[in-house]
């Protein structure tokens, strides 16, 4: 990790902004903790990906939180729509001071350059191809530039350095993992999946209890079940005899596969409008 930090630190020096993705269902857990110290005052947008999949009522309040910490935050749906034009322009406005006084010094009009960085999976790959429409546009020999890294164009006014920033994801507390594990960032081999769907269950049936009735036939019995026996009843509706840990693994499938819904498993509340 030590040589994916230091590369970042010199790819910062290249960049006038970052986009900093996080995992709209996970925004806290999907955060690297060093994040900030390593931006330092770099100007800075936060995204949230996969927003398709988080609950919307969620995004916005996280929206919202990320604003209120002086931080400007987007959410964006990488596999649908994702507006180049609307990432320009709070790229170009979170830049205006900057870009109104190069021109002042009579300074030629120049692409924004960007760079993406977040844990793995968190979806860089996928926003970046969406933003430059996979046109991979070299520009020439850019001084500074890394060999083998190149800038790729997104607009006239935006390029993007090809290499994303890789960052860790954090792992403060079993929680934080079981997050990470559920929503697919890391994988549940690292936790036992009886406890990731243990948790699962746990979350929906305090957040999202009817989608989990809903999805799977549960009785009024059932759902004054403890989340224990609830598993091993579900274990034994899915035809896995006493294997829970294989049923389990079935609940966290259904999960990431948005078979139970859109979900935000790091809550928000509600933040007041300025
Ligand atoms: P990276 O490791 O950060 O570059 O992540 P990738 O771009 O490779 O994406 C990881 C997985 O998340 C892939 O399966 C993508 O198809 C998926 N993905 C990325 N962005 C989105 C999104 O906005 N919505 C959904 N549903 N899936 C996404």
């Amino acid at each position: 990790m030590a040589k994916a930090i230091r590369q970042l630190e010199e790819n910062l020096h290249l960049v006038d902004i970052v986009f900093e993705l996080v995992d709209a269902r996970i925004p806290s857990a999907s955060r690297n903790p060093e994040i900030e110290r390593l931006i330092k005052d770099k100007p800075h947008l936060m995204i949230l990906t996969k927003s398709d999949l988080a609950d919307p009522e969620q995004t916005q309040n996280w929206i919202k939180a990320f604003k209120a910490k002086g931080l400007p935050a987007i959410a964006v749906d990488s596999k649908a729509n994702i507006t180049t034009k609307t990432v320009t322009k709070i790229a170009q406005s979170l830049l205006a001071q900057k870009l109104s006084d190069e021109a002042q010094k009579g300074l030629k009009e120049r692409p924004i350059r960007a760079i993406t960085v977040g844990i793995p999976n968190v979806g860089k790959s996928t926003l970046l191809n969406r933003l430059v429409n996979k046109r991979v546009a070299q520009v020439g020999d850019t001084p500074g530039v890394t060999k083998g890294q190149q800038w790729l164009r997104s607009s006239s006014k935006l390029s993007l350095l090809d290499t994303p920033g890789i960052l860790w994801p954090k792992f403060d507390d079993e929680q934080t993992g079981q997050e990470l594990a559920l929503t697919g960032a890391i994988k549940e081999q690292r936790f036992a999946s009886d406890d990731v769907g243990l948790y699962a269950l746990h979350f929906f049936r305090t957040y999202y209890p009817d989608t989990l009735v809903d999805r799977y036939k549960l009785s009024e019995a059932d759902q004054e079940l403890s989340d224990v026996d609830l598993l091993l009843k579900l274990t034994k509706q899915f035809g896995m005899k006493d294997d829970y840990d294989r049923a389990s693994d079935r609940l966290i499938q259904d999960i990431r596969k948005g078979k139970l819904g859109r979900y935000t498993l790091n809550r928000m509340g509600a933040v007041e409008d300025d």
